[in-house]
């Protein structure tokens, strides 16, 4: 819900040079997905209050910048300074005319609507609204390598951004305050007035190294598999790479183990590869009476190689007979181990078909998979 009939303006602070992402550029314009960093956070903010952005580039980028938000006409880019502060300075210096601020690290792509729109209703009430997560880690205060004190973690929270106030208030106490403080709050609480807190969520996160970059990149495919094989006596009943204890068992090619076949075609799915009847042909001599588990690992290797890991795996099993809800545990465990995932990644039902159809005259068994890839890079 927007918060009110305030006209809000934000300052996006992209002044930085990014040295710790390693790039050698300002990790502002890391581009993932045709977008770099700056105009995703940007996009964070539609839908929000917020009408009027002022960028903040540093020097050396203000051409590259200006050029890559000459399309919106909400938008204007200026300078930044040596320090935050001095860039915040100059962000507010161009503002135009605007009841609260919103103040903005533009390398916070994953700031939500909520969250901003927060900030906004704290400021518009009480002056300000400063993003936060209570501290999880216990923090201690260091002198010469020795603890000298540790502050009780109930009274701490780890500050981000946004950081929004009435403009009026963070203009004042921005023209008073000259020592050089890390975020606006400070500079907020010096000038003597009371910076307020709004809860935030982790997922904020500021863009710092080479791993903060991989989550741009981040993009999950979803895929689904099915697969049916006939129950025959004098075949062993695998399921999911464990031997249970049956009197027949699934006639194939390979070890006939159906579930594991479901879960291969689901993978191979979400990956756009073609199916386990193209990858594994039951045409295969070396594939005779071959662990579909060992399958599954070659089929690993292939999601390895386009850079996808297993986000999670839900299958079902339809099957009358025999009762399998004491094999589920190892089925688990055996197929998390061979796609190297925790087994809570791993979660297999089984259901009979009430004696229906061919599953349910116990003519055959059948398993079914969805698969969920997440594709880094
Ligand atoms: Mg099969």
């Amino acid at each position: 819900m927007k918060s009110s009939n305030n006209r809000v303006a934000a300052v996006v602070l992209a002044a930085g040079s990014g040295s710790r992402t390693g790039l050698g550029y300002n990790k502002m314009l890391y581009a993932s997905g045709g977008q770099t960093v700056l105009e995703r956070t940007l996009d964070a903010f539609a839908g929000t209050s917020v009408t009027d952005f002022v960028v903040v580039a540093a020097e050396a980028d203000f051409d590259r910048v200006t050029e890559l938000l000459q399309g919106r006409a909400d938008t204007v880019v200026t300078t930044g300074g040596p320090t935050r502060g001095e860039s915040v300075r100059r962000g507010l210096c161009v503002l135009p005319p605007c009841d609260v601020v919103v103040i903005h690290d533009g390398a916070r792509p994953f700031v939500t609507r909520d969250v901003i729109e927060e900030s906004i209703r704290s400021a518009v009430l009480y002056g300000s609204g400063i993003a936060a997560v209570k501290t999880t880690d216990t923090v201690e205060v260091v002198c010469d390598g020795k603890v000298i004190s540790v502050p009780d973690r109930d009274t701490l929270v780890n500050v981000q951004t946004p950081q929004t106030f009435r403009t009026a208030e963070i203009v004042d106490a921005y023209a008073r305050v000259t020592e050089t403080y890390t975020d606006d709050a400070a500079v907020y609480l010096h000038a003597g007035y009371t910076p307020r807190i709004v809860a935030s969520s982790a997922g904020n996160v500021k863009i710092t190294t080479a791993e903060d970059l991989l989550r741009l990149s981040a993009e999950e495919k979803v895929g689904m598999g099915f697969d049916v094989h006939p129950l025959v006596e004098g075949r062993p009943l695998i399921l999911g790479g464990v031997t249970i204890p049956y009197t027949r068992g699934l006639l194939g090619h390979s070890d006939a183990d159906v579930l594991t076949h479901a879960v291969m075609d689901a993978l191979l799915s979400a990956a756009g590869l073609p199916d386990i009847g193209v990858l594994f042909p039951d045409t295969d001599p070396a594939l005779l009476g071959a662990s579909s588990v060992g399958m599954l690992q070659t089929v690993m290797a292939k999601l390895c190689e386009r850079n996808l890991s297993v986000g999670n795996v839900s299958c079902v099993v339809m099957a009358e007979k025999p009762k399998l809800a004491p094999h589920i545990a190892a089925i688990r465990a055996t197929l998390a181990a061979a796609m190297g995932v925790a087994c809570g990644d791993v979660n297999v039902s089984a259901t009979t078909t009430e004696k229906l159809g061919i599953i349910g005259e116990g003519k055959g068994m059948a398993a079914s998979a969805v698969a969920l890839l997440v594709r880094h890079g």
